[in-house]
Order: structure tokens, then C-alpha cells, then sequence
């Protein structure tokens, strides 16, 4: 791309952006022209090329999150990478150079975000902000690090908030070892598919739930070792019998309320749940002796913290962590990317393409 595109870009006043103006379904995204912003001090704008979708993007505009508070007109998207147009401010990056955003926003105050797990302040871009369903995002520049050269925009994109979570999840909050049993829910997705690859990375012995016996030998080639119809096998006598009878050391669980109590039913003494999502409904069920009997340790996890952001993008430039895809879309088919998040049929991530 010749130098002056980006001349001509920074000046444009306006930008094409997918938005919506009030909470609700999905008739309510538009794709329309909204202000291209400005850099603040200590920003920069991107160009961006890619945006992956997560199921907080459908939460915000369903209003799930209603309490936060959320600009109108609404840009969603967290998962960004771009080209740098401009900087405000001193940076290492320089223009012209390809980034990708850590969605996870320290709070800046204690030394809980930047060391061990994120604060209760901690923000995810494109919340309280405006996302990367658009041509143009600003973002604090100390979010901003170079894109792994031996991916694609697209692929750069299905990484940052899943593979952080999971990794956060599994090594931060779960301490997952080598050769521990770890039983992965929701596999196919785009968490759970990060799930498998940062345990294999681990070394861990991963049996993991799928929906369809098809979809079986696709997630073994994301590095599971063994897969669980959960619609007709009994996913606790299945996970016993291919443990011995002992159990999982660790189960990933981002489902909630369904596969709550299968959860704890699995684990074997001294076993660890963590949690960072409950896509089927918060509210569960549980005999609370379970926990105590056989001391579970229930651990709580949400994103991740700066160094683990910077190690996931290590081993994701060394190749060791790869993205994965489902599918990609043009900007102004963000419903039809939507839909199919919707549908629960992708495996991997859902990106759109800018
Ligand atoms: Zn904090």
C-alpha cells in the first residue's frame, strides 16, 4: 500500500462502521457512516483489517449487559488488528506498522492488573469505547503490539481475547500440569478451541465435549485426545471410564447452568473448576457437600493480565498457538457473521475481514 492511502485515510472525516442505536436483535445493526475518531493523547488510530467477533459483541446489543453503560451509536468488537495512521503520542510503533490490540484494558491503579489476575476495573476494548467494527479504531498505544508476521490479518484476529482467557483460565486460575486430565465444555467455539490448543501446548490429556459425532475428528485435530457426544453419551461415566475411574483434575467450563453439576460430578478429589462464562444461564443447582467432601477448589477467571497477553502473542508468532478460523465476512455481512455465532455451528473463530 503506497504511503499516501494513509494520508488520504487520516483526513477522511468519516468512516463505513456496523452500529446500532438502541438494544435488541439483530435487525438492529446497521451498517452505515459514523465519525472516523480521534486519537487522544496517548492513542493512536488504526486502519483496521480485521475484527474477530465474540458472543459479548450479540450480549451488548441484546442488552445483556445492561448494566453497563455503553455509548450510542454502538460500535462493537474487541478482537481488533490494523495498520497504525497515526500516533498521539511517544510510541516505540511507528506508522505504517501492523499491530494487534490486547482487548484487555488494565485498570491502571492496582498492581493486581498488571501482575497476577484483572481487577474488577479491568476493561475490554470496545465496551465502553468503540470496537472495530470499522474502518478506524483508536486505542491506547500501550494496547497496541506488532502482529505476528507469519499470520494473516484474519488469523490475527481469532486470537487476542480467547487465547488470553484460556490461557488465563488454564495457567493463571487452574495451574493445569502436565499430564493432568483437563475435560474442555463448548470445544468447538472459539474459547474452547483456545482451551485445547494451550493445554496441548501444556501437555495435557484433554477429553473434550462435542455436539455431533462429526464434529469429533475436527476437534482431535485441534489437539484433543478424546471427544464426548455430550447430546447422547453420559459425558461423567464416559470421563470416569476413560480416566480409570479417577476423574478430570481440571474442567474448563464456560456453559454455567446446563453442565454445572456434570461439571463437579466429574472432577476427582482435590480436582479444580474454573469459569469464565456462562452462555447456557447463571443459575445453578448445586449439593454444596459435593465441594466440600471432596475439597474442589471453584475458581473464578476473567481475561487475563498484560504478561500473559504477552506470552499468548509468543507463542502465537513461534507458531506454537494457532489461531483458528471458522469462517470471515465483509464488514457490512457483520448480521450474517452474527447469525452463525448465533447458531453454535462455527468451530473456531468468526472474523470479519475490513
Ligand atoms: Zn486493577
Amino acid at each position: 500500500m503506497p504511503f499516501g492511502a494513509y494520508i488520504f485515510h487520516k483526513f477522511k472525516k468519516s468512516m463505513k462502521a456496523i452500529f446500532f442505536e438502541k438494544p435488541g436483535g439483530i435487525e438492529q445493526l446497521k451498517f452505515g457512516i459514523q465519525p472516523t475518531p480521534k486519537p487522544q493523547l496517548g492513542e493512536a488510530l488504526v486502519r483496521v483489517r480485521a475484527c474477530g467477533l465474540n458472543r459479548l459483541d450479540i450480549w451488548l446489543r441484546e442488552d445483556l449487559e445492561n448494566a453497563r453503560s455503553i455509548p450510542m451509536p454502538h460500535i462493537p468488537g474487541s478482537d481488533v488488528v490494523g495498520i497504525i495512521e497515526d500516533i498521539n503520542g511517544k510510541s516505540a510503533l511507528t506508522f505504517g506498522q501492523e499491530v494487534v490490540l490486547n482487548p484487555a484494558i488494565p485498570c491502571g491503579i492496582c498492581p493486581r492488573c498488571r501482575e497476577s489476575a484483572p481487577c474488577e476495573l479491568v476493561k475490554i476494548f470496545g465496551v465502553k469505547n468503540q470496537g472495530g467494527y470499522a474502518e478506524f479504531i483508536t486505542a491506547p498505544i500501550n494496547q497496541l503490539y506488532p502482529k505476528p508476521k507469519n499470520i494473516s490479518f484474519t488469523e490475527a484476529a481469532a486470537f487476542p481475547l480467547t487465547f488470553l482467557t484460556a490461557w488465563h483460565m488454564l495457567v493463571g486460575r487452574a495451574d493445569l500440569k502436565e499430564k493432568e486430565t483437563v475435560f474442555i465444555w463448548g470445544a468447538s467455539g472459539g474459547l474452547g478451541s483456545a482451551a485445547i490448543q494451550v493445554a496441548k501446548y501444556l501437555g495435557a490429556y484433554i477429553i473434550a465435549a462435542v455436539k455431533s459425532d462429526n464434529l469429533a475428528n475436527k476437534i482431535k485435530m485441534l489437539g484433543a485426545d478424546e471427544t464426548i457426544n455430550y447430546t447422547k453419551d453420559d459425558v461423567v461415566e464416559k470421563v470416569k471410564s476413560l480416566t480409570n475411574g479417577l476423574g478430570a483434575d481440571v474442567v474448563f467450563e464456560s456453559v454455567g447452568a446446563k453442565t454445572w453439576n456434570s461439571t463437579l460430578a466429574m472432577l476427582k478429589p482435590f480436582g479444580r473448576v474454573v469459569i469464565a462464562g456462562t452462555t447456557s444461564g447463571d443459575m445453578g443447582n448445586q449439593d454444596l457437600s459435593d465441594i466440600y467432601v471432596r475439597q474442589l477448589s471453584i475458581l473464578g477467571a476473567r481475561m487475563g493480565t498484560k504478561q500473559e497477553f504477552e506470552k499468548v502473542l509468543e507463542l502465537v508468532t513461534e507458531g506454537k498457538l494457532k489461531p483458528v478460523v471458522d469462517n470471515a465476512f465483509p464488514l457490512e455481512q457483520a448480521s450474517q457473521a452474527q447469525k452463525r455465532m448465533i447458531e453454535s455451528k462455527h468451530i473456531g473463530k468468526i472474523v470479519l475481514e475490513i
